[in-house]
């Protein structure tokens, strides 16, 4: 029974139990056609409309300006990895025919393994050098860990960037922008104010590239407009896996094929922002199941009070969780694994210390109906996330069970 259950996976993750009971129907008969959502033709009126929707509550939402178009598409956030450089870099070697692959900068600020693997598409694609503009591993004790945001007076940003990219939570570590931070000092933001004007237009910063696949919608985007592409899976705070949002500045929307006759790396035609964008999302079939069922969870989410309302909820449940860490830390059961100001409003990622005492937290996680809970393969550890779905009172069941296990270990 589900009403046992606490979500807290990292991905896909639970979504609203009216919007599934709704989406239920709309798999049988979607919007009276007698025909399911999954069944229905893409080209259908009844399915632009919902096109059409999706993209204007996001807007609303997110206050998006005209500015930017909003596409849906397919490939996930790791498809991202690959179409931001393919199509940054068209758009440079459109703008810069003449300069060598060499001087064709792609700058990532590397702070969590998700960026890191962006940085690692970069230069397998090639067509540009990849410039890490920061490491969030250096300031970790022994190097390897990336556990906080490293302070932006020691990035290295390029002066000429073609782009410049960062993931604004990393999902598996647990490091956030201007995440949560318990003491007086405060959060690191992103500093939006030293990013280089665009080099061939200089009304523009350089382009601004963020992964936002697993904090889309849990809070308001700051400067949004400056952003030239932004980009996110659902499958974390909106919706089911297989749809891809991407918010993009209409001059990142350029003529492929003709950078492609000028020497850069020809865009496979479902990746290219431009084509996307002329076809309104549909160019090829759209993930339409997980469309409708973004659509009714963004609807849902307006009649709670919106993104201010989910920001204030999610400010006080990771509040609460990561009080219980620090309770568990100074018993010596828990030990944080990301440092105060860039601990993740969505991803809480903790150890559990003591032989034998991370078999003995998953086993009574388990009996407790909590799920999702065991951290990413490759750091190993906890990881509690807090996505848009999961309630003030789910995260109270996860406090008392926190609470009780630091009891019964220390
Ligand atoms: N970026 C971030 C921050 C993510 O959390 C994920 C998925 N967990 C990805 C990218 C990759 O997304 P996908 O699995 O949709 O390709």
């Amino acid at each position: 029974d589900r009403s046992q259950i606490v979500n807290l996976a990292a991905g896909p993750s639970g979504l609203p139990l009216p919007v599934l009971l709704e989406a239920s129907q709309g798999l049988l008969n979607f919007e009276g056609t007698g025909i399911g959502i999954t069944e229905i033709s893409h080209r259908s009126p009844e399915f632009a409309k919902l096109t059409k929707d999706l993209a204007a509550i996001l807007r609303q939402h997110l206050n998006i300006p005209e500015t930017h178009e909003v596409l849906f598409t397919q490939g996930g956030g790791c498809g991202q990895f690959s179409a931001v450089v393919l199509n940054l870099l068209a758009r440079h070697r459109l703008r810069f025919p003449d300069l060598k692959d060499e001087d064709r900068v792609m700058d990532y600020v590397v702070t969590g393994s998700w960026s890191e693997k962006a940085a690692l598409e970069a230069r397998r694609l090639g067509g540009g050098v990849v410039n890490i503009v920061t490491d969030g591993r250096s300031g970790s004790a022994n190097g390897k860990n990336f556990d906080s945001i490293p302070p932006v007076d020691t990035w290295r940003l390029s002066e000429r960037p073609a782009f410049i990219y960062y993931c604004e939570n990393e999902t598996v570590d647990g490091v956030e922008f201007d995440g949560h931070s318990s003491t007086e000092q405060g959060a690191t933001q992103f500093p939006f104010h030293l990013i280089p004007p665009d080099p061939s237009d200089p009304t523009f910063l350089a382009p601004l590239v963020a992964d936002y696949s697993s904090s889309f919608l849990s809070r308001p985007i700051p400067q949004l407009e400056r952003h030239a592409l932004i980009y996110a899976g659902a499958q974390k705070n909106i919706g089911p896996s297989g749809l891809t949002i991407i918010i993009v500045r209409k001059d990142l929307l350029v003529d492929t094929v003709a950078a492609a006759k000028l020497g850069a790396a020809p865009v496979p035609t479902t990746f290219d922002y431009a084509v996307l964008a002329k076809a309104g999302s549909l160019y090829h079939t759209p993930p339409m199941f997980s469309m409708y069922v973004s659509l009714l969870v963004l609807r849902h989410f307006a009649t709670l009070g919106g993104v201010p309302y989910l920001a204030k909820v999610n400010a006080q449940k990771a509040k609460k969780v990561y009080a219980a860490v620090k309770e568990g830390e100074a018993a010596g059961v828990f030990r944080p694994r990301v440092k105060d100001g860039s601990q993740s409003f969505m991803n809480v990622v903790f150890e559990v210390l003591g032989e034998g005492a991370e078999a003995r937290f998953l086993a009574s996680a388990q009996s407790a109906g909590l799920r999702g809970v065991k951290g990413h393969r490759s750091v190993g550890g906890i990881r509690t996330s807090l996505y848009n779905a999961v309630t003030l009172e789910q995260v109270d069941l996860l406090v008392e069970f926190l609470r009780g296990f630091i009891k019964a270990e220390a």
